[in-house]
């Protein structure tokens, strides 16, 4: 178990395989209240934090799977979360919702795999939070940092004393931002990062990503993590210089590359990106709906 000493009782713990999906990466605050922020480490882990220390609270940064998944190990611990990702963490029926509706074939098949991959069950909340709640857990006071986008409850939790971030699904992989479910919107996406920005924290700690050091590269990590939007945006403009219909778009997979099995699913997430990005770009007046499809407004040059 990879445990390694942030600040004065600012614990960061590896989740398995480096935290990559299906697990992610957590902090541990060790205070007079013990605090974890999301569950999705692997059950080997936490059966470890367990063993060795007790745990009075878990911060749900968002609702997704990866991050909830063990709320049930923490039999004795509050668990929070935002409260428009509450009824997600509650109940996984609510989550299935916001992959699409849940009489379609994808949803059917992400509820399997949730449940085969996570066990995935339905947890309690006991305390929903908001934007700018600020955990006074002893010495370490962790302020919560809505940033939606890749989910409607999406949070940061931001340490402004030694200036450490967790940005959860901010992750910065090189992957760029998920935004593939319902709730999830570019525009909200984009204002976050940009909140986050601004708070010019010193160490940052991703789910997905493990430990990003020093304020220059955080920056920097985030700008280039933002341009990913605009790449994809550009790419699809470039695509749509031919008028295109929705499935000829989603299958130039521009987001995902090429589809992972079960391609079903990554290409229902591959859509619903590009829809995001399409309503971005028409109501920007980059792209037209044509009767087919649609197609990118050439400017007329000077
Ligand atoms: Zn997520």
């Amino acid at each position: 178990m990879r445990w390694i000493e942030l600040s004065d009782k600012v614990f960061f713990i590896e989740g398995e395989n480096h935290g990559r999906y299906p697990f992610s990466n957590s902090l541990f605050i060790d205070d007079e209240v013990k605090a974890l922020i999301d569950t999705g480490l692997g059950k080997e882990v936490i059966k470890r934090i367990l063993k060795q220390k007790r745990v009075d609270l878990i911060i749900n940064s968002h609702c997704h799977e990866d991050h909830t998944c063990c709320n049930y190990l923490f039999e004795n611990a509050k668990i929070c979360c935002h409260r428009f990702d509450a009824s997600a963490v509650r109940s996984v029926n609510e989550l299935l919702k916001r992959y699409g509706p849940l009489e379609h074939e994808v949803v059917e098949a992400i509820r399997v795999f949730l449940k085969e991959m996570f066990g995935l069950r339905n947890s309690r909340v006991d305390f929903e939070f908001e934007d700018g709640y600020v955990f006074d857990l002893g010495d370490v006071k962790l302020k919560v940092i809505h940033t939606p986008g890749h989910s409607i409850g999406h949070c940061c939790f931001f340490i402004p004393d030694v200036k450490i971030i967790f940005l959860s699904d901010i992750d910065l992989t090189s992957f760029g931002p998920w935004y593939g479910c319902l709730d999830s919107d570019v525009d909200q996406f984009i204002d976050s990062i940009n909140k986050v920005k601004k708070l010019s924290a010193e160490i940052a700690v991703t789910s997905h990503k493990g430990i990003i050091m020093g304020r220059d590269v955080i920056e920097t990590r985030l700008n280039e993590y933002l341009d990913k939007i605009f790449e994809r945006e550009r790419k699809v403009v470039d695509f749509l210089k031919d008028e295109h219909t929705i499935d000829e778009i989603v299958n130039k997979a521009i987001i995902y590359g090429r589809f992972r099995e079960p391609k079903l699913v990554f290409k229902h997430f591959e859509k619903i990106m590009i829809e995001k990005h399409l309503h971005r770009l028409i109501r920007n007046g980059l792209v037209l709906e044509t009767k087919r499809g649609f197609k990118s407004i050439m400017k007329a040059k000077v």
